[in-house]
């Protein structure tokens, strides 16, 4: 695009692990300069929530990061020179539920933040990880709403090889957490398995089918404490109907411990 500087952008809250990398290697094949930013921002932590523990390790993403991308790692102090901000971007009713309804807020600082990160990098294209499905559809959101001139786009989530997908609060899991988050990919699993066994025997959708195969998984491990587990049109992040056949979004979360995990994988309703 004319006069859009050739810089792909990648927003992370640092503590890089592969799923970072991923996305950072698909900014590389999408643009000449790569912009990956720093920052936990604290606008999108609610005041119980863990911003003093998420883990910081500046040292250490610079050492995971290729030597020519371009790091962007202010401090709360140059990304909100005037003190706490007066104007937000606010997530409106599809910001409200979900991640939304645990994290009152979370997602109004999420969009404030990457509006800023737009503005100041101005980057063609983003790019955004689907492992946060509710934050990769609010940024879409955000970007065709207010006229944000940049693509987004998506990389599929990166896995351990059990099935976990990777998030930098996995580190805060003990042994045994880890084995009960296993939980989460595993409903998962169960849900696509209920999709194709309803295809294979040419039965009607019925999303609550899928969702008791899902749940059943995640019930039988007392280590998890459920938040939601729900089936939603990726098109309006709004649980499907009863009659509704087409692509699909299964989403999850849950506190293992005092470690919040989410996760999902796209279906496709017959
Ligand atoms: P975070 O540092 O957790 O804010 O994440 C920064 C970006 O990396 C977001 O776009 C996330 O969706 C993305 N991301 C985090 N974990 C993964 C993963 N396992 N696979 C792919 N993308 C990820």
């Amino acid at each position: 695009m004319a006069g859009i500087p050739d810089v792909a952008l990648v927003p992370t809250m640092g503590a890089l692990h592969e799923g970072h990398l991923a996305l950072v290697d698909r900014a590389k094949s999408l643009a000449g300069n790569v912009v990956v930013s720093i920052f936990v921002n604290p606008l999108q932590f609610g005041a119980n929530e863990d911003l003093d523990r998420y883990p910081r390790d500046l040292k250490g993403d610079l050492e995971k990061l290729p030597s020519d991308v371009i790091v962007f790692a202010p401090n709360a102090t140059e990304l909100y020179p005037l003190g706490p901000v007066e104007t937000r971007v606010t997530a409106g009713h599809a910001g409200s539920t979900f991640e939304g309804a645990s994290r009152p807020g979370h997602f109004d600082g999420m969009l404030t933040v990457v509006a800023k990160l737009f503005n100041i990098v101005n980057p063609k294209v983003a790019i955004f990880g689907q492992k946060d499905a509710q934050q990769v559809f609010l940024v879409k959101r955000m970007v065709s709403d207010l006229n944000f001139a940049l693509e987004i786009e998506v990389v599929p989530t990166v896995r351990e090889p059990d099935g976990l997908a990777k998030s930098s609060r996995n580190r805060f899991l003990n042994e045994e957490q880890r084995k009960d988050a296993l939980a989460l990919s595993r409903a998962l699993n169960a849900a696509m398995l209920a999709v194709s066994i309803l295809e294979q025997n040419k039965s009607a959708a019925d999303g609550e089918i899928i969702r008791s195969a899902a749940l059943e998984v995640l019930h039988a491990v007392p280590g998890i404490q459920l938040d939601y587990f729900e089936i939603v049109d990726p098109l309006k992040f709004e649980p499907i109907p009863v009659d509704y056949h087409g692509p699909a979004t299964a989403i999850v979360a849950a506190k293992v411990g005092t470690t919040r995990l989410l996760d999902n994988a796209p279906l496709s309703i017959p």
